[in-house]
């Protein structure tokens, strides 16, 4: 093991991790952004918030696949008592296929928790009964002979966009899935009557804009229920379960990374000379400049009280102790200001390893947290890792 002067400038850092950029592994979740841009698409949420939703969506997915895979046969009966046997039968064809659909999308979202295999499930799972319910309007040859239950399943489909948190941007695509064949089907019937038509549209806009807002409120629901348990109030890091989540989501990627482990050095003195306050400020202070020295595409935590995380993708050790010992300069640099006389800077003891592919993170953890102990033990104030 072997500590490491701080004088090194880290600079090699960038231009290595800018070749992985198309992995876009987005760490923090920006509550900086406009919440109404967070809303409207999901460009600005992180991969793990991502992940979060997309689990979301395909539990209800799921269930409501299922459930009218298996309904929409069954009210077949229904057409045998008020439709010619025919007529009957040429939608019971037309029920069967919509079902065997659904059945398939159940079983593959069942199956797999893709998240784009998720979005375009959902998507299919709109189309599929909108394409239904234009072909079952079509073998009508007027809308009076169209029983209500088909007349109305443009506002039923819609309402069941109210189940899922979805941004603005996929509710907008999924009630266009929607408009279009009712589009079509008021266009095919249109008989001269515009009044009949602005009720049919004002009706859908009503629903629509209702099942819009019901998936939003879930959206919104679902980012504060969130945000409340994965990211640190104080520092607006995200905590150690998502960190832990994250680095499970590298691995599987075959992605390997460093950590390097921050503990400020005697932090107790400073709450106890300036009070808990101070103390928090600085945890703030050293939360941002150790964020402000990493990439996009680093992950930091807050690991504990005044420990400090950061798990750095497809960086090796040589480059994760340049990172430190800039972060460990940038924080010595930094005068905190704890009162109008007085101003202290801060240290820190850093250890920093790599991940041995194939290895327990709880081994990982317990190297790094030994490395952070050795600095300590070496007097605090400097980077230790455990390569040669
Ligand atoms: P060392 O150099 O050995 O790390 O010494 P230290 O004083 O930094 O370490 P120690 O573990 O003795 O003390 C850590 C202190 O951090 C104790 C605790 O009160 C304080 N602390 C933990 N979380 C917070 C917090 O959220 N706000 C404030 N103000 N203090 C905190
Ligand atoms: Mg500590
Ligand atoms: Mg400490």
């Amino acid at each position: 093991m072997k500590p490491n002067a701080l004088s090194e400038p880290y600079s090699d850092k960038k231009e290595p991790l800018s070749k992985f950029k198309s992995l876009k592994l987005k760490t923090y979740f920006r509550l900086e952004n406009n919440p109404l841009v967070e809303l409207i698409s999901s460009h600005s949420h992180s991969t793990d918030f991502t992940h979060k939703r997309s689990d979301y969506i395909r539990r209800r997915l799921w269930i409501m696949c299922l459930f009218f895979a298996f309904s929409v046969p069954l009210f077949g009966f229904f057409d045998f008592l008020t439709l010619p046997q025919a007529h009957a039968q040429t939608l019971l064809v037309a029920r069967i296929s919509l079902s065997v659909a659904l059945f398939i999308m159940a079983y593959r979202v069942k199956r797999s928790s893709s998240v784009s295999l998720i979005k375009h499930v959902i998507a299919l799972s709109f189309l599929c009964p909108s394409l239904f319910y234009l072909y079952i309007m079509l073998t009508f040859n007027s809308l009076d002979s169209v029983p209500l239950i088909f007349t109305m399943m443009p506002y039923l489909t819609l309402a069941m966009i109210g189940l899922f948190p979805l941004t603005i941007r996929g509710g907008v695509i999924l009630i266009s899935l929607i408009f279009i064949p009712f589009m079509l089907v008021q266009v095919h019937f249109f008989n001269g009557d515009y009044w009949h038509l602005f009720n049919g549209v004002w009706l859908f806009g009503l629903f629509a804009g209702i099942s819009l807002w019901l998936q939003i409120a879930q959206l919104s629901m679902l980012m504060n229920l969130y945000r409340e348990s994965t990211v640190d109030p104080l520092t607006k890091l995200i905590n150690r379960r998502v960190m832990l989540r994250r680095i499970e989501q590298l691995k599987q990627q075959n992605i390997g990374f460093s950590v390097v482990m921050f503990d400020l050095d005697r932090f107790k003195r400073i709450n106890d000379t300036y009070g808990h306050l101070a103390g928090d400020n600085v945890l703030k202070v050293a939360s941002h400049i150790i964020k402000s020295k990493l990439t996009r595409n680093d992950i930091v935590a807050r690991y504990g009280g005044e420990e400090f995380v950061a798990i750095l993708p497809n960086t090796q050790t040589k480059q994760a102790i340049r990172c430190a010992e800039q972060i460990a300069l940038a924080l010595k640099a930094e005068p905190i200001k704890m009162s109008d006389e007085n101003s202290i800077t801060i240290t820190s003891s850093i250890g920093v390893t790599q991940y041995q592919r194939g290895e327990a993170i709880e081994m990982m953890f317990k190297r790094v947290d030994d490395l952070l102990y050795d600095a300590k033990e070496l007097g605090r104030d400097r980077v230790v890792s455990d390569i040669r």
